[in-house]
Parts: structure tokens; C-alpha cells; sequence
């Protein structure tokens, strides 16, 4: 190799190098990341609902061993506890050496994604189909959702109050579902409209069967029919949807993407990919410094409200049970407390390069990507992280050799989006998104790299390990 010149050098001490981060990894990091992602594929292909998730996490945690938080008990530092909010979002706690008094740690992910929920009264026949309405949850292109396999997951509250979990379609042998698109033969019209309005909303019902009930006479015998099947096998009747949460998603597993087998496309990346990594992080932190939090949050997909969502107050009030057991106020411990609110974030796209700030966008493989910022035009709906916790957080990753870069969300008035930081900045709480770039955001196929996501949990593990310095004792 030729000399360095003046140039490199300087270069080498002043700029930033940008991309091709893998390749500061050795081998062995590389190796590590592909390990950590064995079982994160499993845990996509078992939560693609937030009631799932919260379902086999706390399977996770029971064994790590994490216990249902009871507010009268005295936890000491290394306890571990979970709580579980109306199965649809968790907490996770490791009460530290020096518990909530210099504030906690938190890592805020959230584990609903985009899908197709049932309508309250779903069920129908036309021309001699039978079909469920939907109404959509959360930022989709509806026509990615025509044509492909889906299955078919939630639970049913009965008349009588008993209740059923509903899983199908992910089991090969399983049926599943689709919605149907137009051949294209017969799309000139809809080949002319707009993609917003070539396949809308209510265009989004699901064929579920066909075969009428026996050879009688009479209207409606396919539904009738598939009412029968449901009620054999679930013991449920048409009014039982009113009471039920039953959503649509994609029936495909998690694979393997690329002849090196680099990347995982899947349902539901986002946001289980920093889910995932942040339970990893809760579980394997030892006894840390300061208590640590998990949150996996529901809702985020549609604005974060309800009590399920980060919008709520279940953080808030579980901050205040874990200060009340130090003696403390809330809004004390959350005055000092930090957060990585852990998100996912555009991946730079060379098939559509015009949306994208090249010099502010994150790249797939270049690690964890630390967003400052979300939100939209002139910086509206985010909470824009301060230089003194973005320069804290940058610390933190240099200092661990954690492979991390900078990104925004596409460019200026490109667009834009929201995550649960911004709920957890007004309790006055310092908070910085930091997550997986992903590809194909919010589509049925999402793709991230193995790389990225192992960053994710080396990010959160050595955030939630940090060693707090001696003025803060
Ligand atoms: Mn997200
Ligand atoms: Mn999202």
C-alpha cells in the first residue's frame, strides 16, 4: 500500500468516516450478530401481536428470573420484575445498587405493528364468497396487503365472559387467509388512479371460504356455513366479534435474506427488532447501577393513545411505585432519569434515492442508528434530543465500541414520523430515539441486518451497565 499522504492524515484526524461500517467489525463481532439473531427470529415468528409479545416475553423472563411486581413487597438491588398491562404492553425492571435515587434507565420499544384489525361485525357473504371487513391499524400501503398469504390472530371475549386465543394460518398446515387484487387485465382503470386510490380501505376484505352449508335453500349459506366451522372450533357465535380484538397479518416466517445471509426480512420488525434487543439487555444486565426499565409499549403505530399506549400513564405510575419504595418522589426520579427510546429508522434506499439526505440518512449494516430528531416540517411532533445527551450517548457507544450512526427520517418536508419519545421527554425525562435501520418499512416483508440488530442490544446493555460517576454517589 502507498504511503499516507498529508491529506489522509488530516482527513483520517478531522472527517467522519461513513459507511462500509462492517467492515471495522472482525470476525468474531460478526458471528456474534448472526447467533444473536437465531432466536430473534423465532421470537418474530411467535409475537406478531402485541398480545403475543407480551405472552412470550414474560415466558422469557419467568426464566431469567423475572416475578410479577407486587407494589407491597421490597424489592433490593439484582430483583428483577415484570408488569404486565392488560396483556398488551410490559414493563421489565432490574432494581440497581443505587435503586431510583439518581433516576432509572429506560429502553422504550414498542410491539404493535401495522395490520388489518376485523371490524366489529366482520363477517359477510358476496356473490357467494365469504368475507371479513377490516379496518386497517397504522400507516400502510394497502395494495402491499392484497395477494399475500395472512393468518389470522387474537382473542374473543364471549357472551358468557369466557374468552378464546385465536391463532391461524401460521402452522403449514394451516389454512389462511388473503385479500384479492384485480388481474390486470381488467385493471386499466385502476392501473390509471392514483396508489391511494386504486385499492382504498374498504377494498381490504378478506376471503375466508366458499363452500355454502349443504345443499339447502336459503340466502347466505357460505356465511352460514363458515359461522358453523368458527363455532365448532371455537365455540363462538357472529355476535361474539363485537367482543373481540382479531387482526390480519402476514403468514409468512422470518428468513434469511441474501446469498450471504445478511439481512432477515419478516412481519413485524418494527418495532420488535428494538423490542427484542431491549428484553435481551434487561435480562442479561446483572445487577446495575442504577434500576433499569424496559417498556414495550402498544399503540405506537396509531399515535400512541389509550392505556395501552405510551400516551398513557402506566410508565408513569410505575416510576412512581419504584420511588415510593426509596422513599422518593416521581417526579424527582423521572427529573433524572434517561431514556433510549428504541425505534426503528428509514434505511437508506438505492432503488429510491430521491427521498433520502444522503449525508443524514442511516445505512443497513453500519450499526445502531441515533435519531436527534423525528417528527415533520420545521421539526413539529418530536422531542428533539439536547447536544448534552446526544454527546453522552455518543460517549457511550465510542467508549463500548459499538458500531452506531447518525440518521433523519428522509428529507426535510419529505414526509415524515413520530415515536413514543416525545411522551416520555414531556415527563421530563431526557430522551434520545436509537434503533434498527430497516428497509421496506411498515410493509408485510420488512428487512433489517443481523448486524444492526446485535448493535441494538450492545447499545442498550452497555446503557443500562453504564458506571455512573462518583459525584452522582
Ligand atoms: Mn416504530
Ligand atoms: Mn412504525
Amino acid at each position: 500500500m502507498s504511503k499516507k499522504t498529508e491529506a489522509d492524515l488530516l482527513k483520517e484526524k478531522l472527517l467522519m468516516t461513513r459507511k462500509h461500517g462492517v467492515q471495522r467489525l472482525d470476525e468474531d463481532k460478526v458471528k456474534e450478530a448472526d447467533e444473536f439473531c437465531e432466536p430473534y427470529k423465532k421470537f418474530l415468528n411467535k409475537g406478531k401481536t402485541e398480545r403475543e409479545v407480551v405472552n412470550y416475553t414474560i415466558k422469557m423472563v419467568k426464566k431469567a428470573g423475572f416475578t410479577e411486581f407486587d407494589v407491597t413487597k421490597k424489592y433490593k438491588p439484582g430483583d428483577k420484575v415484570y408488569v404486565n398491562n392488560r396483556n398488551k404492553a410490559l414493563l421489565l425492571a432490574v432494581i440497581g445498587k443505587n435503586r431510583s435515587k439518581n433516576g432509572v434507565r429506560i429502553a422504550a420499544a414498542h410491539i404493535d405493528s401495522p395490520r388489518l384489525d376485523l371490524k366489529p361485525v366482520p363477517l359477510y357473504e358476496a356473490n357467494e364468497l365469504g368475507l371479513f371487513k377490516t379496518h386497517y391499524y397504522g400507516g400502510i400501503k394497502k395494495y402491499q396487503w392484497t395477494a399475500i398469504p395472512l393468518s389470522l390472530h387474537g382473542k374473543v371475549i364471549r357472551k358468557d365472559g369466557t374468552s378464546v386465543e385465536v391463532n391461524v394460518g401460521e402452522d403449514p398446515s394451516d389454512p389462511c387467509f388473503c385479500v384479492t387484487d384485480l388481474l390486470p387485465h381488467l385493471a386499466s382503470e385502476q392501473m390509471g388512479k392514483t396508489m391511494v386510490k386504486g385499492f382504498t380501505g374498504e377494498d381490504l376484505n378478506i376471503l375466508i371460504g366458499s363452500r355454502p352449508f349443504r345443499q339447502d335453500k336459503g340466502s347466505e349459506l357460505v356465511k352460514l356455513n363458515l359461522m358453523r366451522i368458527l363455532n365448532e372450533k371455537y365455540n363462538i357465535m357472529e355476535g361474539d366479534f363485537l367482543s373481540a380484538e382479531l387482526s390480519m397479518v402476514p403468514a409468512f416466517s422470518a428468513r434469511d435474506i441474501g446469498f450471504d445471509r445478511s439481512l432477515i426480512g419478516a412481519y413485524g420488525h418494527d418495532d420488535r427488532v428494538c423490542a427484542y434487543p431491549a428484553i435481551m439487555a434487561a435480562m442479561n444486565c446483572k445487577t446495575p447501577e442504577s434500576t433499569v426499565v424496559t417498556v414495550l409499549a402498544d399503540k405506537e403505530e396509531v399515535g400512541s393513545d389509550g392505556n395501552t399506549g405510551m400516551n398513557s400513564s402506566f410508565l408513569r405510575y410505575f416510576i412512581a411505585d419504584l420511588a415510593m419504595q426509596d422513599g422518593l418522589e416521581a417526579r424527582h426520579v423521572l427529573s433524572k432519569s434517561k431514556c433510549l427510546s428504541a425505534d426503528v429508522n428509514a434505511a437508506f434506499d438505492p432503488t429510491y434515492p430521491t427521498v433520502y439526505e444522503v449525508n443524514n440518512s442511516c445505512y443497513v449494516n453500519n450499526g445502531v442508528v441515533i435519531t436527534k430528531y423525528t417528527g415533520h416540517g420545521g421539526k413539529y411532533d418530536t422531542s428533539d434530543a439536547s447536544a448534552e445527551f446526544m454527546g453522552e450517548i455518543r460517549r457511550l457507544m465510542e467508549e463500548n465500541e459499538i458500531l452506531w450512526q447518525s440518521g433523519e427520517l428522509g428529507k426535510v418536508d419529505g414526509g415524515g414520523g413520530g415515536t413514543v419519545a416525545k411522551f416520555i421527554a414531556n415527563l421530563n425525562v431526557d430522551v434520545v430515539d436509537l434503533g434498527v435501520p430497516v428497509l421496506s418499512m411498515h410493509a408485510p416483508f420488512e428487512v433489517v441486518s443481523k448486524i444492526d440488530v446485535y448493535m441494538a442490544y450492545r447499545a442498550f446493555l452497555e446503557f443500562f451497565c453504564v458506571k455512573e460517576k462518583k459525584k452522582e454517589d
